[in-house]
């Protein structure tokens, strides 16, 4: 599952539920939508 944080955008990856964004430590988070998911999958990719 592939998650964004409200506060600062950050984007992560977790297995199972998440409460707290890893960057920023807010609870504003959700999961990222398509769009994003996307965005996530290139950056971990270009980071390779
Ligand atoms: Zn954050």
């Amino acid at each position: 599952m592939i998650y964004v944080c409200e506060n600062c955008k950050f984007l992560f990856e977790r297995q199972g539920e998440v409460f707290h964004c890893p960057g920023c430590g807010s609870a504003h988070i959700r999961p990222a939508d398509e769009e994003e998911q996307r965005q996530y999958i290139k950056n971990r990719e270009r980071a390779r």
